[in-house]
C-alpha cells in the first residue's frame, strides 16, 4: 500500500457502506453489528441522498486507481429499496473518469431477493454476495428471523433466482460451532448445491463482557457459554474481554475446518473453486500481497461507512474510539490518509506479540486479525490471537502444496496441475481403484 495522494490516502482503497446502518429483516443470534444501532439513538437508519451523493463523489474523486470498487452491505442493504441503488449507480456514473471502471458489490442474507432484484443486479454487473451457513440445521442454527423463524428456505430462493438470471455471486460462510465439524459436509454444499465457485469462510469469534471462564492462556481451550439472545436484549459489541460466546469456533476446531476443506479442494477444484483463505495463502507463500486482510502484514485500508456519514477504522470496529470523523466534515480521502487511520493498519504489525514474531507461519499468518487478539501466549505476553493454534495447524499442513503450486506458476504452469500428484499418489496408493 502506498500513500502517495495529497491527503496521504492509498491509491485505493475499500469502503463498506452501511445504508441502514445494523438495521436488518433477521437477529442473527452471532451478528456482532445489530447492536451499533446503540450508537445512533432515535435515528431513521436510512442513507440520506445528500449524503449518498457527497460519498460516490468523494469516493470516485480520491481513487487513483483504474477500478473502484463500490460496496454495500448491513445490515441488511437492501431494505433500501431498488430506487436508492438505482440512483446510487446514476450518481456513480455521473463521477466516473474515462478509462476509470466502477464495480459494484452486495452483500446481502439474501431474503429479500426477488425477480426484480435479478434484473437489477444484471443489468449493472453487480457481484452478489450471499450468507449462507451450510445445509439447513447448520444454517439456521444461528440465522434466524426476529421471532426466530429459520431462514434457510429464504436464502436458498434467492441463491437460485440469482442463478436463474446469470446473477455473478459468491457466498459467505460463517464458521461457528454448529457447522465447525463438518468441513466436508458444508464445503460440498456450497460447491454442489449452492453451485458457488467462489466462497468465503469467517470464523466467528464473538466477544462478550462478563460470563463465565477465562480463556486458558494456549487459546486453545473451552469458551464460556452465553446464551443466545435477541440484541436488544445484548449489550453494545465492543471488541473488549478475553471471553468468547459457545457459539464461536474452538482455534483447533478451526484449524481442522480449513484443512478439511482444503484436502478436498486440492485435489478436485483448484483453478475451479476459488476460496478466499486458499487463494490469500497462495499469495503469502508467492510474497505478493494478499487479498486478505487478516493476513496481511497491516492493513487500514477498509473502511466502513455508516448511513450517517460517519467512517469508522473498519468494520470490526463501529465502536466510538475508532471513529474518524465525518465525510460532511472532513472529506473521505482525508480520512482514509490520516496518521490515526494508518497507525491503526500499522499497529497490526506493530503490537505483535513476540510468539508471532519468532513464528515459522507468520509470513502467511501475520498474526491474524487484531480484532481476535486477545489470549496469552506461553510466554505470558498478551496480545496473541485466540485463533493461533488453528491459524498454526493449518499453514502447516498445507506447506507442500503450496510450495509445489508456487513452484507451477513461477514455471509458467497452472497451479491447478498439483491435483496431479494426487491422483498419481492415489493411484500409486491404490492400483485397482
Ligand atoms: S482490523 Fe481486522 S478486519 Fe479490520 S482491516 Fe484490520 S485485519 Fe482487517
Ligand atoms: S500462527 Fe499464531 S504465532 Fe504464528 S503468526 Fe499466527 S497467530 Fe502468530
Amino acid at each position: 500500500m502506498t500513500h502517495a495522494g495529497k491527503t496521504g490516502s492509498p491509491a485505493a482503497f475499500h469502503v463498506l457502506v452501511k445504508p441502514t446502518g445494523a438495521v436488518c429483516n433477521l437477529d442473527c443470534s452471532y451478528c456482532f453489528y445489530l447492536s451499533k444501532e446503540m450508537l445512533y439513538p432515535g435515528s431513521r437508519f436510512r442513507m440520506a441522498d445528500e449524503t449518498l451523493r457527497l460519498y460516490l463523489r468523494q469516493l470516485i474523486e480520491a481513487h487513483r486507481s483504474p477500478e473502484v470498487t463500490i460496496s454495500w452491505q448491513g445490515g441488511e442493504p437492501l431494505l433500501m429499496g431498488r430506487d436508492f441503488f438505482r440512483r446510487a449507480v446514476a450518481h456513480a456514473e455521473s463521477w466516473c473518469r474515462p478509462g476509470m471502471r466502477l464495480a459494484y458489490t452486495m452483500q446481502t442474507n439474501g431474503t429479500l431477493i426477488d425477480d426484480d432484484w435479478c434484473a437489477f443486479f444484471k443489468q449493472h454487473g453487480f457481484l452478489v454476495g450471499i450468507s449462507v451457513d451450510g445445509p439447513q440445521a447448520m444454517h439456521d442454527a444461528y440465522r434466524r428471523g426476529r421471532n426466530g423463524q429459520p431462514s434457510f428456505a429464504r436464502v436458498m430462493r434467492g441463491l437460485s433466482l440469482l442463478r436463474k438470471h446469470g446473477v455473478d455471486f459468491n457466498t459467505l460462510t460463517c464458521i461457528h460451532r454448529a457447522n465447525a465439524e463438518h468441513p466436508l459436509e458444508v464445503y460440498r454444499f456450497l460447491r454442489d448445491d449452492c453451485g458457488s465457485t467462489h466462497l468465503q469462510l469467517i470464523p466467528v469469534v464473538e466477544r462478550v463482557r462478563g460470563v463465565a471462564v477465562p480463556l486458558p492462556r494456549t487459546g486453545a481451550g473451552d469458551a464460556a457459554a452465553a446464551p443466545a439472545t435477541p440484541w436488544r436484549q445484548r449489550p453494545l459489541h465492543l471488541q473488549e474481554s478475553a471471553f468468547v460466546t459457545d457459539r464461536s469456533v474452538r482455534p483447533q476446531q478451526y484449524g481442522e475446518f480449513l484443512i478439511g476443506v482444503f484436502d478436498e479442494w486440492v485435489r478436485h477444484d483448484v483453478g475451479r473453486v476459488f476460496i478466499q483463505m486458499f487463494e490469500s495463502a497462495l499469495a503469502n507463500w508467492m510474497q505478493v500481497p494478499a487479498g486478505m486482510c487478516v493476513h496481511s502484514a497491516r492493513c487500514g485500508t477498509a473502511v466502513a461507512l455508516e448511513h450517517n456519514g460517519d467512517l469508522y477504522s473498519c468494520d470490526h470496529f463501529v465502536e466510538p474510539q475508532h471513529r474518524l470523523g465525518n465525510i460532511a466534515e472532513h472529506g473521505l480521502a482525508e480520512l482514509v490518509g490520516s496518521s490515526r487511520q494508518r497507525k491503526f493498519g500499522a499497529d497490526k504489525l506493530d503490537t505483535l506479540p513476540r510468539t508471532c514474531r519468532r513464528c515459522e507461519v507468520r509470513f502467511a499468518c501475520h498474526g491474524g486479525c487484531p480484532k481476535d487478539r486477545f489470549v496469552r501466549a506461553q510466554d505470558g505476553e498478551p496480545g496473541l490471537n485466540y485463533l493461533c493454534d488453528g491459524y498454526k495447524a493449518f499453514f502447516g499442513h498445507v506447506d507442500g502444496p503450496m510450495c509445489a503450486m508456487r513452484e507451477l506458476l513461477r514455471l509458467g504452469r497452472a497451479p491447478e496441475q498439483v491435483m496431479r500428484y494426487y491422483r498419481e499418489a492415489r493411484a500409486a496408493e491404490h492400483p485397482v481403484d
